[in-house]
């Protein structure tokens, strides 16, 4: 009997593990993860905090006992893999009850990313916290559950007051605009904090379109969310909890600060056994996953895939990319040889009542860099047909090579429910089919007046620019 063995008990590795065993019921196959959680939706995690998800439990969509008991699955929990062996083709995992060495045919690292904690001093007081795990998304509920237990009008000596919000609690301090800082600025916010937000460059959203930041960034203040773009957090300052956020010109007291400035690959493990990493300092991989060693797989956050626009590797660490890796690894494992297909960089966020989504290559560095000459548009139109009831409007940026036409890129804003992210879906096929902007043009969308204008406004933009180039 073949045995495979994966690193790593989430959505890559869990995809990887489930497929398999289906694909192939006589393989073994062995899961180690470090923590007590599998399979867990970490992308629900804001909406744990901010009280829209009741439990943690609720966050799994398949238990532990469901795979060991009907998957057939030999799930190890609470084993964190220490070492790879590629020459005896074991590796060393660390458990309850000591370590172990079990042996592959074929391994999977699907180690995930952690959180990037900035280098300034103070991250490690108490009352700083990142967003990474079940367990971080725990403590920022019970955080916010004892903050609203002990308001600031029944215990006025217990913090900071805030700063222009009336019976507000906080004030907390969000240190990053990628769309983790702005999830949890909205799950602070509907909990009643007065939420300021730090963001390092210009923009928040910076991979998104400059219209849709912007958009974003006017909403976040509409929302009385404090923004502070370029500005850079130097210091979190106080005794063992923090006290306030240091920046150049500031030191703004806070409760608390939540650190959203973004994750890295986790590859130690994957380094130390010989694996190679590519230039984006992910574990390099080709199509099938396979690594530069033989029947080792890398997939999902830890991983790079290459870029459908580009052709060069990328490292875009989501989750419908570590489901789709994870499964072509399992799939291929199982006999089946499969690929996973490339990262479009699409991604989606909410952000209060507005919703936004991107893909492809908007930024002109990167599309030079690849030998592109872009060109980009944006348009607003309206959401509905004109005579419908409803005031919503749709922005749209759309980038395209000049000389070829080629659609690069694209970037959707609208208020929540008006479509941005679902429009965004022709995009990625667009993007991915590298098709051009007069082609687009002509897809035959879907319209009815509650839905979109006859020509929808991605047609429309389509249409706009065609004509400039
Ligand atoms: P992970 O989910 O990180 O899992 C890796 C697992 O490996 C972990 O359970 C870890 O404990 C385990 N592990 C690591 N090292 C070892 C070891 N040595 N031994 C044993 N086990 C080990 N993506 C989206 O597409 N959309 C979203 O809206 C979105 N929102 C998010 C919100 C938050 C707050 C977070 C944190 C992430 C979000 N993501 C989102 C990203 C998404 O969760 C990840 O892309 C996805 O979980 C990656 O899956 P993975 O299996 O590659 O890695």
């Amino acid at each position: 009997m073949s045995t495979f063995v994966v690193v790593g008990g989430d959505a890559a590795g869990m995809s990887a593990a489930s497929k398999a065993k289906r694909d192939d019921p006589d393989l073994d196959v062995v899961v180690f993860e470090k923590g007590e959680w599998v399979s867990y939706g970490a992308c629900g995690l804001p909406y744990y905090v901010k009280g829209e998800i009741q439990t943690l439990d609720d966050l799994v969509s398949v238990t532990p006992e469901e795979f060991r008991e009907d998957r057939d699955i030999d799930l190890r929990t609470g084993h964190e893999v220490v070492e790879i062996d590629p020459d005896d083709r074991s590796v060393t995992a660390e458990g309850p009850d000591g370590e172990v060495v079990q042996a592959y045919d074929h391994l999977l690292i699907a180690t995930g990313a952690a959180a990037v904690v900035p280098d300034i001093p103070g991250v490690d007081r108490e009352g700083v916290f990142t967003l990474e795990s079940m367990s971080d998304g725990r403590d920022l509920r019970d955080f916010v559950a004892r903050s609203r237990e002990s308001s600031p009008a029944e215990q006025p000596d217990s913090g900071p007051a805030c700063h222009f919000l009336e019976n507000c609690e906080g004030p907390v301090a969000v240190v990053g605009g990628g769309y983790i800082g702005i999830e949890m600025a909205e799950a602070l916010a509907h909990n009643d904090f007065e939420v300021h937000l730090f963001q390092r460059g210009e923009r928040v959203l910076k991979g998104f379109s400059e219209a849709t930041s912007e958009a974003v960034a006017e909403h976040l203040r509409d929302e009385d969310v404090v923004l502070y773009l370029d500005t850079e957090v130097r210091e979190l300052a106080g005794g063992d909890r923090v006290e306030a956020v240091v920046t150049d010109d500031d030191r703004l007291p806070v409760e608390m600060v939540l650190l959203g400035t973004g994750v890295r690959p986790r590859t130690g493990l994957a380094e130390s056994a010989g694996v190679d990493l590519g230039p984006t300092g992910a574990i390099a991989a080709d199509r099938y996953r396979e690594t530069n060693l033989p029947d080792v797989y890398a997939a999902g956050d830890c991983a790079e895939a290459r870029h459908v626009v580009t052709g060069t590797p990328s490292w875009v660490p989501l989750a419908l990319t570590a489901n789709r890796h994870g499964r072509a690894v399992g799939q291929t494992v199982a006999g089946n040889p499969s690929v996973g297909g490339g990262v479009a960089g699409t991604a989606a966020v909410k952000a209060f009542q507005m919703e936004a989504a991107r893909t492809g290559v908007l930024d002109h560095d990167v599309a030079r860099e690849a030998g592109f000459e872009p060109v980009t548009e944006t348009i607003d139109a309206k959401a509905q047909a004109g005579y419908y009831p409803g005031e919503g409007t749709v922005t749209v940026t759309l980038c395209a090579d000049r000389p070829t036409g080629r659609l690069l890129g694209g970037s959707l804003v609208s208020e929540f429910g008006e479509g941005a992210v679902h429009r965004s879906h022709a995009l990625v096929g667009a993007v991915t089919e590298g098709v051009t902007v007069a082609e687009l043009a002509n897809y035959d969308l879907a319209y009815a007046p509650p839905f979109n204008t006859t020509w929808d406004p991605i047609l429309t933009a389509a249409k706009v620019l065609e004509g400039e180039l």
